[in-house]
């Protein structure tokens, strides 16, 4: 079986039919900082050893340090939240902003999407200011929701400024730090993000956004949810992680009245919080017809299950696939798993298998045409498809659910990953 024959014409008349696309609720500035470790001299402090030794999130300079030490020493990426303005400040004093980029899970799917003939791509993007709308490229199909209805960002921001920021500190095989006196090499060239965004870490859906969507409903199609790795277990003022995501479900209820047919999907992403990552675990895995996620994501749910994480890490894809099965007891109706060289599709019902396996096989283009050029060029996709696949493709059924074990094509030294993995699960979930 041939299963990259024809998706790209497939993929392009696809999204050429498409109605309007939502991306919620996260957009930020990424600054990139490149480690220069002669600027940061002898450190003074205890080294996490492991995963489980880390903080959960930057309350102290020494919490900083600490992830990035880890981060470096391990050549694992690793992302945590600043809980402190007094460490934020500190931060932007030290290291400045590095060069902006545009990131957050929903402006990587819109950066991710628009390059297609999607008619409409609408994202959410709190707090709006002049900095962030500018990093937006100038496409047709990009909306934000302005004073004066649909507009493109640069048409609708207000106001100037950096209020959130997820730094991420680069570092390259073979630079070395020195802790206590005892030097450390990092192994293999990674990141470590340290963010800040108490703006939006509420995932509060606001007006005229919120208006829009409700009024608009008919227009939609797909509604991409992300977000959740930025939420507080507990706020400032009280209000918890529980009581902001019932206020979210409150929104997707009320769009689902308007309009029954909107697919919903949320992107997992990197919930180091348990408190948060169980709330979404929760309350809105059965809420969702559609769930994305990669092996790290999945071997923490599995751990809140009970289940040993490693089977999930080791990509045994037996207990990955029983795992999903039991997420899939609600009414999720599609999980895409999706690690380095293969996905794992997962669906109950009414689905077109045909359309899956096409719509993941054009994401898995986009993703190896966008790590191997560093940006999305749908003239460059034929360049990958010779990279031969190193898994067997596979379909079966268990409790009820249709698997596909989907082989992806890996290039060899990517220029970038970061944003793949949501390149990766809004594409194959609004073509398929
Ligand atoms: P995430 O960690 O969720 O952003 O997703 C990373 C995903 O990007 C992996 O699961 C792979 O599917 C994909 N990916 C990573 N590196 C490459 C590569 N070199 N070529 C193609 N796809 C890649």
């Amino acid at each position: 079986m041939k299963i990259y024959d024809g998706v790209i014409d497939w993929g392009i008349k696809r999204a050429r039919d498409s109605k309007m696309i939502g991306l919620g609720f996260h957009s930020v500035i990424d600054g990139l900082v490149k480690i220069d470790p002669k600027k940061i001299g002898n450190l003074d402090l205890a080294i996490p050893q492991k995963f489980s030794d880390l903080p959960d999130s930057i309350k102290f300079i020494d919490d900083f340090w600490k992830g990035l030490i880890f981060s470096f020493s391990n050549g694992s990426a690793l992302q945590l939240m600043i809980d402190s303005k007094e460490v934020y400040e500190w931060i932007m004093k030290t290291f400045g902003t590095g060069t902006l980029r545009l990131g957050g899970t929903s402006a990587n799917m819109a950066k991710g999407l628009i390059p297609f003939p999607f008619e409409k791509i609408l994202v959410y993007v709190y707090p709006l200011k002049k900095e962030i709308a500018n990093l937006f490229s100038n496409s047709k199909n990009l909306f934000v929701v302005g004073n004066n209805g649909l507009d493109h960002p640069i048409n609708a921001y207000d106001g100037e400024g950096i209020d959130a920021i997820h730094w991420i500190f680069e570092f390259s095989q073979g630079q070395s730090i020195t802790v206590k006196g005892q030097t450390y090499a990092c192994p293999r060239s990674n990141r470590f993000i340290a963010s800040w965004n108490p703006a939006n870490s509420k995932l509060e859906v606001r007006d005229p956004f919120r208006s829009y969507v409700i009024d608009h409903a008919k227009d939609i199609s797909h509604f991409l949810v992300s977000g959740f790795h930025i939420m507080q277990e507990v706020y400032p003022d009280g209000e918890t992680v529980e009581d902001r995501i019932d206020e979210l479900l409150k929104f997707i209820q009320t769009v689902k009245d308007k309009n029954s047919e909107i697919r919903f999907h949320l992107e997992f992403a990197s919930i180091r919080r348990d408190r948060v990552r169980r709330a979404v675990e929760e309350k809105l895995f059965s809420m969702f017809d559609s769930l994305g996620l990669n092996e790290v994501e999945l071997s923490w749910v599995a751990r809140d299950m009970g289940y040993d994480e490693k089977d999930i890490l080791n990509l045994d894809v037996e207990r990955i696939s029983q795992i999903i099965s039991e997420i899939m007891r609600g009414d999720l109706s599609r999980v895409h798993f999706h690690t380095l060289g293969f996905y794992l599709l997962a669906l109950k019902g009414d689905y077109d298998l045909e359309s899956q396996k096409k719509a993941l096989a054009f994401a898995s283009l986009a993703a190896a045409q966008r790590a191997m050029d560093g940006e999305i060029n749908l003239e460059r996709f034929k360049y990958v498809l010779d990279i031969p696949e190193k898994y067997d493709y596979k379909e079966w059924e268990r409790d009820g659910i249709h698997f596909i074990l989907f082989p992806t094509k890996v290039v060899p030294s990517p220029k970038i990953t970061v944003g793949l993995g949501d390149t990766i699960s809004s594409l194959a979930f609004v073509l398929g």
